[in-house]
């Protein structure tokens, strides 16, 4: 088939890729000449692990193509895809204006029976709107798909390739057609293709996201009593998680949900269900409780240095806000930079793929070491945001020697309680025993 995408950020650039693995011809197009040049020269503007080795297979083989020429993109292909940002707008609902933007210019543009399907997640109503759009401009036949993405950063191309389950929303039996054609490919083993209305689609995403933030809100409260009532949320994790309507995953408890997707979803399904008049009080928890988590590892080292950081030197480990990715968006890092900034101490860090975005973001503000054991030079304590695999086994002699203080506030619950105990250190992790 012949597809265009439109926006290549984490999602359009691993769909179009992925879509291309499977025979298609597939189009990209983004307004970010630079990125645009990169792709076309065949550089992959994203860390996303296994997206390289797809990208370049597909450029060579002459399946995948970039441009900034819309009208190009948009010419022969069957099916458009729209990747492109819903960022928070000033009231929190998601800003619909590169979608409508971009719907506005396609229908400028089409001259054929398309498929205009919306992979950004979206309030309720918002294929209409599109609909809508391309009513008020062109009287060629369209339809507007709904085709939320479920993509995990760091480990996207796997989840695009292997998808638990696609989610349609399309009342078109012709779209129904196309996409089932489209998808086939990447559920062989029998996982679903879910086809429903648009609204339950669009409502299936925010739902999902929603669901999870709240999974993971929810465990870290019970952290946060656990050490209050010297309980131990690991042994209450895999007891609760061994009931299988409750389940063993996403139960880790940390320092808050952060990235492009939980913080703007859980906002924007609030502020959806708000304009409808229905109160999501669970949604208004979740997002208190997390804006509190975001900065508990500060609020302990307050405790810990009786009020006064003023002058203390930290090293942290993670800045993005998650492993495997370059992505910083709402990180639970750069809360706790700005934290430690504001009460006078100064921070060196490290992160294997995030430092560079962070640099972008805040300059010179920390500083970036090298490696993970430069960080700890002349640290006053190590303080741990991110769970990147090379934190979990470090060479903690080479540790000791850089570190003023053998002192952890791991945010990720990184390292074993008694080899913290044989090791002598302080460690102070989320929801478990404080080693002192
Ligand atoms: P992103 O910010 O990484 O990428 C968006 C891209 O769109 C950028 O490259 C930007 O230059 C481009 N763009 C903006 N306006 C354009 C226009 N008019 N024409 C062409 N290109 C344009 O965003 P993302 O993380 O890929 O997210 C996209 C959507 O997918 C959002 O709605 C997001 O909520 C959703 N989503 C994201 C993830 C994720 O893990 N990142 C997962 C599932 C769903």
């Amino acid at each position: 088939m012949k597809i265009a995408v439109i926006g290549t950020g984490y999602v359009g650039l691993v769909t179009g890729t992925c879509l291309s693995e499977t025979g298609n011809n597939v189009i990209c197009v983004d307004i970010n000449e630079a990125k645009v040049q990169q792709m076309q020269a065949g550089v992959v503007p994203i860390y996303e692990p296994g997206l390289d080795v797809l990208f370049h297979r597909n450029i060579a083989q002459g399946r995948l193509t970039f441009t900034t020429d819309l009208a190009h993109a948009v010419k022969d292909a069957q099916i458009i895809f729209m990747a492109l940002p819903t960022p928070p707008g000033g009231d929190g609902a998601a800003d619909l204006s590169y979608i409508l933007g971009a719907a506005k210019d396609i229908s400028k543009l089409v001259t054929s029976y398309k498929v205009i399907v919306n992979k950004s997640t979206v309030p309720v109503g918002t294929a209409d709107k599109v609909q809508a759009v391309f009513a008020a401009n062109t009287d060629v036949e369209i339809d507007v798909v709904s085709n939320p993405e479920f993509l995990r950063e760091g480990v996207a191309v796997e989840d695009f390739m292997k998808p638990d389950r696609v989610v349609i929303g399309t009342r078109s039996d012709k779209a129904q057609k196309l996409m089932n054609e489209l998808y086939g490919p990447y559920v062989r083993q029998g996982n679903p293709i879910l086809f429903m209305d648009e609204r339950s689609s669009e409502l299936t995403k925010y739902a999902a996201n929603s669901f999870l933030a709240t999974k993971i809100t929810f465990m870290n409260e019970v952290a946060n009593l656990c050490e209050i009532v010297d309980a131990d949320v690991d042994a209450v994790r895999k007891g609760i998680g061994s009931d299988a309507r409750i389940g063993k995953r996403f139960l880790f408890p940390g320092i808050g949900y952060g990235g492009s997707c939980f913080p703007k979803d859980v906002q924007a399904l609030a502020k959806s269900a708000d304009e409808h008049n229905y109160d999501f009080q669970i949604l208004r928890s979740v997002m208190q409780v997390n804006e509190k988590q975001k900065t508990i590892i500060v609020d302990k080292l307050l405790k810990y240095y009786k009020g006064d950081l003023k002058g203390k030197h930290f090293a942290l480990w993670g800045l993005a806000f998650k492993p495997e990715t370059d992505d910083i968006r709402e990180a639970p890092a750069l809360y706790i930079i700005d934290e430690l900034i504001k009460h006078g101490a100064t921070v060196t860090a490290f992160d294997p793929e995030g430092m560079a975005n962070v640099k972008g973001l805040i300059g010179d503000k920390i500083k970036y070491a090298q490696n993970q054991y430069e960080a700890l030079i002349g640290a006053d304590a190590l303080l741990i945001a991110t769970e990147w695999s090379v934190f979990r086994n470090p060479d903690f002699e080479k540790m000791e020697e850089s570190l003023s203080n053998k002192v952890i506030f791991d945010g990720r619950n990184l390292y074993d309680l008694q080899k913290m105990i044989d090791l002598g250190y302080y460690y102070n992790s989320v929801g478990r025993k404080l080693i002192n």
